[in-house]
């Protein structure tokens, strides 16, 4: 019973704050304070009564359109909403799958380490839906976002890392100096920072060759982010899920081009990286151990 009220709960809780990342892409790109004035139009300027804010359900009611002006809302406010909730949805199952004592409402080291991480995978679900919203509206990803997620990334590590030395060394100082940093460098380093100099890199030799910047210092910085969380492994499993996205997106804009795309070269045309990369970052967070596991299975290493 427990699982299902709190995935319940995480779920109405996401639609929540996916309506919430919606006034923050909405104002951010104004720079509008995302507090100071109850919501509104934003084509009309009328307040919105509460029963319009109502994440998701004031959207179908309304069928997508403003109540006096009729002007149409978007698409992103109801399926942001929605995947917001069925990412915290799925994050809060996840964490009874891991650790299934906290059914019961048992409180171990292990279980306590599930909650935590779960917790924060939640903010990291929502900083990466934000900075792919973004990223797709506005070819932007602000600092506000990915330096926090990197500061997440790295609080985490160090917790972890801070209390399996203290747990293993059972007190004693020497073996808490040594694994402490061991875990640290393995776990936050190579993974924030060898991700982002991988990203670095191919940044560096895209100008040489074309000439042009065709990674921003944003995506490096959503990189060193999505490595500090996932690791490594998983931050090059983002990647190439975000070039594989990216190519895919390019193929569909090249076979049904539209009316902006005329004469246009369309390998000209900007697209936003960061957005894919913030999908493959999801995807990875969530599947990454099982996607990884399987593709060294079927690769024979
Ligand atoms: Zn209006």
């Amino acid at each position: 019973m427990i699982p299902i009220l709190v995935t319940v709960f995480a779920g109405v809780l996401g639609l929540a704050f996916g309506s919430f990342l919606n006034v923050c892409a909405a104002r951010w790109p104004q720079e509008e304070s995302i507090v100071k004035r109850r919501s509104h139009c934003r084509h009309c300027g009328r307040t919105l009564a509460w029963w319009e804010n109502v994440p998701l359900v004031s959207w179908l009611a309304l069928g997508g359109r403003c109540r006096t002006c009729k002007a149409w809302i978007g698409w992103r406010y109801p399926l942001v909403e929605l995947a917001v909730g069925l990412l915290w949805a799925y994050s809060a199952w996840q964490i009874f799958s891991a650790a299934p004592e906290l059914k019961s409402g048992i409180f171990s080291y292990d279980a306590s380490l599930a909650l935590a991480s779960g917790i924060a995978r939640t903010i990291f679900l929502w900083l990466l839906a934000a900075l792919a919203v973004l990223d797709a509206e506005n070819f932007w990803l602000p600092d506000r976002l990915t330096l926090p997620g990197i500061a997440l990334g790295l609080a985490l590590a160090v917790t972890h890392a801070t209390l399996d030395t203290f747990l293993q060394s059972s007190g004693s100082f020497e073996v808490w100096k040594h694994f402490v940093a061991i875990d640290i460098v393995q776990f936050w380093f190579l993974g924030a920072v060898a991700s982002a100099g991988v990203l670095l890199v191919i940044r560096w030799i895209y100008q040489m060759i074309r000439d042009q910047e065709g990674i921003g210092l944003g995506d490096v910085k959503l990189m060193a982010m999505l490595g500090g969380w996932v690791g490594f492994k998983a931050a090059m499993l983002s990647f190439a899920i975000a070039v594989l996205l990216g190519a895919a997106v390019a193929v569909i804009l090249l076979i049904a081009p539209s009316e902006q795309a005329k004469g246009q070269k369309w390998i000209l045309k900007k697209l936003p990286f960061g957005t894919f990369l913030s999908v493959g970052g999801i995807v990875s967070g969530l599947w990454g151990k099982s996607v990884i596991a399987a593709y060294l299975h079927w690769s024979g290493f």
